[in-house]
């Protein structure tokens, strides 16, 4: 019996333990998180130029960190608000409501930028409208960060866009600030601050983008790090104002006054990166981000990709060539994280605010589906036959960003219903070459979607930023069959994005799961230990986040 009870006591003396053992400790809590977004990255630009890229930028992040390759955006439209918005507050446009760059305002008749806010006023220079996060519905990464440490936690972002930095900043930063090209100043807004602070005022008058716009742009390395890559004369870039060919070397000196009064040409370069990253150095300094045990969030969006993407195209030597400088800022910008915070006391993450589709020219030339789609023609054409269906008058309010709004006074005031008039729209849209799928906002409103486009479609739609009837292109299609790229479809050219996971509590790795970019949030909140920003949507990605026993699996590289 005596034998019997001390076995069974020390069984339940050893049980406490066994349950540790099953259940290893958790990673500490990183001090410092830094989401990196790449405007407009591909993941194709890590497999076409990763044999090019040094050992000390994406190369470690890759090395060291876990990559998701198979991570999507699950909305539309994939532009840049957006992007950055559902990346941060983990959720889509549906219910963040930023549903595009800008929108039309049925009340105001006008178009509202998302992050217009007639409440504040900029800082630090700049003219216009004020800049703040009001529109965005849902609570941040950082916001949650906020609350979850008694505002203890420093939430700081920064990029070249307003609204790469302004959004991913959310409601409650203690910084967000961005680049006046006019004047080349990083600027912020009274929402986050009543005056710049002295690190940024400190930075300003360091005058670096005048730096920048006295360089010569001309390739990094020789021939064999382009192979990838189109050669660099080629009819499918548009060139830099003042410059015949869009071709190596770029005399920014020269070109620069013809571009604009500014530091467009920093902007629309590959030196805009160096500018962030600058920048970004400055506020690891200038600040204590990452210093003590409370986390800190530092949100950056390198800008410069997009200008160049968009002017250059995804197969251009001088988008490989950004690339090969991106790496070295990414090196730069680990190097000083290293330094300041300490290896392993931070976590990254690196993504894109959308794709990129390939140049429409290229497509054409080479027998690929693409199609021009003149938006005008589509406006007239309905407002047409809206008259010849309801009789003479101004039907048609407006078309925005493949969006047609109707004149809903004119319809009530002529007792016509609503949605018949949305399906009239609807029916004429869906008979014009190049569509490939149209809804009415009743329909988003009626029915709930579950296939490709269409939940794509919905996720986008927040009914009061809404027209009446939206539409997509085929796969391929956009304005004109011209040189240049762009982006804001549902297709995976524009939806396919890079996911890197590097640093405090990520373990080397890779996953081929399918993940959306709204799942990003919800895995940094976890690694915080803060709480689900307000109207997340997505799901955390296990395989990042458990160091043994992930219910989805860990696939070694
Ligand atoms: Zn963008
Ligand atoms: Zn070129
Ligand atoms: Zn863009």
């Amino acid at each position: 019996m005596i034998r019997h009870f001390l076995l069974a006591a020390g069984l339940l003396l050893a049980a406490p333990a066994l349950l540790a053992q099953r259940r290893p400790t958790p990673p500490p809590v990183p001090k410092l998180l830094v989401g990196i977004m790449v405007d407009q990255m591909r993941p194709d630009y890590i497999t076409r130029f990763r044999d090019q890229f040094g050992p000390d930028g994406f190369n470690r992040l890759l090395r060291e960190g876990f990559e998701c390759r198979n991570t999507q955006y699950n909305y539309i439209p994939t532009v840049t608000g957006p992007g950055h918005s559902s990346v941060y507050t983990g959720t889509t446009p549906r219910y963040h409501g930023i549903v595009g760059n800008s929108w039309y305002d049925r009340r105001l008749r006008r178009d509202v930028y998302c992050t217009d806010d007639s409440t504040v006023q900029l800082v630090g220079g700049g003219r216009g409208m004020g800049v703040s996060a009001r529109n965005q519905l849902s609570t941040t990464l950082g916001d949650e960060l906020k609350m979850a440490t008694g505002g203890r936690a420093r939430v700081l972002a920064l990029s070249l866009k307003d609204r790469a930095s302004a959004l991913p900043a959310g409601h409650m930063a203690d910084g967000a600030y961005w680049l006046d090209v006019a004047s080349g100043n990083f600027i912020s807004s009274t929402y986050y601050v009543p005056a710049l602070p002295a690190w940024v005022q400190a930075f300003n008058a360091q005058k670096r983008p005048d730096y920048y716009r006295q360089q010569t742009w001309a390739p990094l390395r020789g021939p064999e790090a382009y192979r990838n890559s189109l050669p660099d004369s080629n009819r499918y870039e548009r060139p830099f104002k003042g410059k015949a060919a869009a071709t190596f070397p770029y005399d920014l000196a020269k070109l620069s006054p013809l571009s604009g009064p500014g530091y467009e040409t920093v902007y629309a370069s590959t030196y805009g990166d160096n500018l962030l990253t600058d920048f970004a150095l400055a506020a690891l300094q200038g600040t204590d981000l990452g210093r003590d045990d409370v986390p800190d969030l530092l949100a950056l969006s390198y800008s410069s990709p997009d200008a160049v993407g968009h002017a250059f195209g995804p197969q251009s030597k001088e988008e490989n060539d950004l690339y090969l400088r991106l790496d070295l800022e990414i090196a730069r910008l680990l190097q000083a994280l290293d330094k300041t915070v300490g290896k392993g006391n931070y976590t990254i993450f690196l993504t894109a605010d959308h794709g990129a589709s390939e140049v429409t020219r290229y497509l054409a030339d080479h027998q690929a589906p693409t199609g021009a789609f003149s938006t005008e023609a589509l406006a007239k054409g309905a407002a047409a036959y809206l008259n010849e269906q309801l009789g003479p008058d101004q039907w048609l309010e407006t078309l925005r960003g493949n969006m047609l709004y109707l004149n809903r006074p004119l319809l009530a005031r002529r007792k016509v219903e609503l949605a018949r008039a949305q399906q009239l729209l609807a029916d004429f849209v869906r008979d014009q070459p190049g569509i490939a799928q149209v809804n009415t906002t009743t329909q988003l409103l009626n029915a709930s979607y579950t296939t490709y486009l269409e939940a794509k479609l919905q996720n986008g739609f927040y009914y009061p930023r809404f027209g009446d009837v939206r539409y997509e292109l085929l796969p391929g299609w956009t304005g004109d069959i011209g040189p240049g790229a762009s982006h804001g479809t549902g297709y995976a050219y524009d939806s396919h994005v890079p996911l890197l996971w590097f640093g405090a509590g990520i373990a080397p790795g890779v996953s081929y799961a399918p993940h959306a970019i709204t799942d990003i949030a919800p895995t940094a909140a976890m690694l915080l230990h803060s709480k689900l920003p307000s109207a997340c949507t997505g799901q955390p990605i296990v395989e990042v986040l458990s160091p043994s026993d992930a219910a989805g699996g860990r696939h070694r590289k």
